[in-house]
């Protein structure tokens, strides 16, 4: 029996608790695909599950990290062999099967996509869930018909990971874009992204009016809650929100005034059990046409005995960007 490090989470009457200990290879859980993590990142999900703000853990003991980046050990899995270096996002992996903040993994290989040519195993852990769908939401707004050419794009929650995505894929896709944060003094870094105008969410505090000036044919929002409504009030004539987020919470005291009075859409995009199509389609896209530049630009590194403290950060929206955790 083998033993590597990992972050445990536990549940029982000493209360919710996450360690970095020595966790046994046997005690993983089954899989056909076994793989050496080399890179995890922490996204606003792990925050919930590493401080037990949200019961996000569905299993106990738990391995949080709904993401990973590694090289396959042992495959039993038809076309996937050791050697090969793989990405995994979602699937209920850190949620409900043991996940990738540990420095190794057993999987089900259907949930893995191949690390894309083009991408190194720390950039696509920069890229991570949060980037990922980022490009779902942009694949979902281009889907609907929306170009550059109907007007500007907004994205909420801007300077997080998702939002920090969206921005500079929304730019290089040729729109203008308006980044909207609580953090004004990241102006600057918004700017390097591609940002065309900051909007701080002060503005969309307070209830909106069921309609107010369009301003925006387009958006990507991380947050939900009062300020999606907000955005949905300010929406062009036929334009479309992406919606993937709640850090500002779950609720949205909207009315249909949008969706039936300027045939506003609103498009749900989700990544853990998104197809697998789809998936590669994205990480493809990622790989080819996300500027690695930006991508550096947006990433902190930590070693993995950080990852508690950026999931207490996370949570509570100070981290800027992305964090690549290194497992070695
Ligand atoms: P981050 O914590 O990196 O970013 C969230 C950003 O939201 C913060 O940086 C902050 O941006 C803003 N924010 C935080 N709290 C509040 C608040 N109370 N009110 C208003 N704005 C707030 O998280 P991620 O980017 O990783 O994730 C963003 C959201 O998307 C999360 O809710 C996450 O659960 C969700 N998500 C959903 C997925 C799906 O499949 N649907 C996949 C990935 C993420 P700023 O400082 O610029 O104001």
């Amino acid at each position: 029996m083998s033993t590597f490090k990992a972050v445990r989470i536990d549940k029982d009457d000493a209360g919710y608790r996450a360690a970095l200990v020595d966790f046994n290879d046997a005690d993983l859980m089954d899989g056909d695909v076994t793989v050496r993590v080399t890179h995890s990142t922490v996204n606003y999900k792990d925050g919930l599950a590493i401080t037990g703000k949200s019961p996000v853990v569905r299993r106990f003991p738990m391995i949080p990290g709904v993401d990973f980046c590694g090289v396959v050990e042992a495959s039993a899995h038809e076309g996937i062999a050791p050697g090969d270096k793989v990405i995994l996002n979602g699937w209920g992996v850190g949620e409900s099967h043991l996940g990738g903040f540990a420095q190794k993994a057993r999987v089900r290989g259907d949930w893995l996509v191949p690390l894309p040519a083009g991408l190194e195993a720390a950039q696509a852990m920069a890229i991570g869930t949060a980037g990922y769908t980022a490009m779902l939401c942009l694949m979902a707004l281009e889907k609907h018909g929306i170009t550059p050419a109907m007007g500007p794009a907004i994205v909420t929650g801007a300077a997080g990971g998702v939002g920090s995505v969206a921005v500079t894929l929304l730019k290089q896709a040729g729109f203008h874009v308006i980044a909207s944060t609580r953090r004004p003094e990241e102006a600057d870094y918004l700017k390097g992204l591609g940002a065309d105008e900051i909007v701080d969410t002060k503005e969309f505090e307070g209830a909106p009016r069921p309609l107010m000036k369009e301003r925006w044919a387009a958006g990507i929002d991380t947050v939900g809650s009062l300020t999606l409504a907000h955005v949905l009030a300010a929406t062009r004539y036929n334009g479309a929100i992406a919606a993937c987020g709640l850090a500002q919470g779950m609720d949205l005291p909207t009315t249909v005034a949008p969706f039936i009075l300027r045939a506003v859409a609103l498009l749900g995009v989700e990544s853990v059990q998104c197809s697998k199509a789809k998936r590669i389609e994205a990480w493809g896209r990622l790989a080819r046409e996300l500027d690695k530049d930006k991508l550096a630009s947006m990433t902190t590194h930590v070693p993995f005995d950080s990852v508690m403290d950026v999931a207490r950060d996370i949570v509570q929206g100070k981290i800027r960007g992305r964090v690549v955790v290194d497992m070695a």
